[in-house]
């Protein structure tokens, strides 16, 4: 082993550190152990490869909860469990590990390592009316993605890979579990059979580094709060130089004040006057579009009547046409009336029949000849 140290001390933090502090600890004391600032100076380097060993344990939720649970020496034994002298500065020991403990990571299959980076998501608010019509944007996000210098590999450009000694190449290492002899692959190399030479000082032998990454994005029109836009490739970037993943833009559309929507179709209230429900005529609203949308009021409408003009809707997400537009009419009585309106409005009453309004005359009319009728 190439060191008995606990790993909380080696990084200088508490126990009880968070992942942001352990991640800032660890870059502090890579950058002053780094090889690169300290050639040809062996214990730098053995104390380079030990907080990383560390730092890979603890940035690991899963690690950490089972390097706390069952103590440095466990770890320890689990992670060399090739019986070669593993520990590479860099080795991935959850393989061995997982198979060991394997109640410890609540499940234990011990799957491959994740090939691809992984998907991300992001939440975009937009309006109605950009749903409407569509939206060419850009976002702004941090991603890691693959380490320019090294194009993924995790070396030094440079410098190489060398044969991996803990399987002599071959990928695979055999290890003692009880009675049994396993083989798996090598914890050091992953199965590759070589590891790296000199880590990539730009993203410490990881192939891939965080960076803020702007992106274009074109909303189709017709978009609704759920609809996901996916971006191929555009999420995380795979560990050293395999694919990234995706990420999705998931659309929010905010609320509108005059139109409500479902799925294509768009609903309004229009109040008209109750003249204009009683003459017919014609209302114009704004549409999403900035074009005014004429509705024609038939005379004799009433409150509560949905008017549907066809097309004047949503448009489909990446198909043709459009939703409707369903108008409710709202009839408003005057509140107030000069004498001369009252008059008219008197002299129009003694002329109104029951034919005209047969609700609201023949309502009481109905009303009696249900009683009569017990
Ligand atoms: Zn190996
Ligand atoms: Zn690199």
């Amino acid at each position: 082993m190439e060191t008995e140290v606990d790993f909380y001390e080696l990084l200088e933090v508490e126990r009880s550190a968070d992942d942001k502090t352990i991640k800032s600890a660890y870059r502090k004391l890579a950058m002053r152990f780094h090889p690169d600032r300290n050639p040809g100076d062996a214990d730098a380097e053995a104390r380079f490869k030990a907080i990383s060993r560390a730092y890979d344990c603890l940035k690991d939720p899963q690690k950490r909860a089972a390097y706390d649970r069952f103590g440095h020496e466990a770890y320890e034994q689990a992670a060399s469990g090739g019986g070669q002298g593993g520990g590479q500065g860099f080795s991935d020991i959850g393989d061995i590990f997982e198979t060991i403990f394997g109640s410890a990571f609540g499940g234990g299959a011990s799957g491959g390592r994740p090939r691809r980076g992984a998907d991300l998501r992001y939440d975009m608010e937009i309006t109605l009316e950009e749903a409407f019509h569509g939206k060419d944007t850009e976002i702004s996000i941090e991603v890691s993605q693959t380490c320019e210098p090294c194009s993924g590999s995790g070396a030094e450009p440079g410098t190489g890979k060398r044969g991996c000694d803990t399987c002599g190449g071959f990928g695979k290492v055999r290890a003692q579990q009880g009675f049994f002899v396993v083989e798996r692959p090598c914890p050091t190399c992953h199965g590759r059979g070589e590891v790296i030479e000199t880590p990539c000082s730009a993203c410490r032998g990881e192939g891939r580094v965080d960076k803020v990454q702007n992106l274009d994005i074109t909303i189709p029109p017709g978009v609704e709060t759920g609809t996901r836009i996916r971006l191929s490739g555009k999420g995380e970037a795979g560990p050293q130089g395999a694919p990234a993943g995706d990420l999705y833009i998931f659309m929010h559309v905010r609320r509108h004040e005059v139109f409500e929507r479902d799925g294509t179709n768009l609903f309004t209230k229009v109040p008209i006057t109750f003249t204009k429900a009683a003459l017919g005529g014609t209302v114009s609203l704004p549409g999403l579009d900035g074009e005014w949308i004429t509705v024609n009021i038939p005379a004799g409408v009433q409150s509560g009547k949905q008017l549907r003009k066809r097309g004047d809707g949503m448009p489909v997400l990446q198909g043709r046409g459009r939703g409707d537009l369903v108008v409710d009419i709202q009839v408003e009585t005057p509140r107030k009336l000069s004498s001369k309106q009252k008059e008219l409005l008197r002299e129009f009453q003694q002329s109104e029949t029951k034919a005209q309004c047969p609700d609201a005359m023949g309502f009481f009319e109905r009303i009696k000849s249900g009683w009569g009728k017990r």
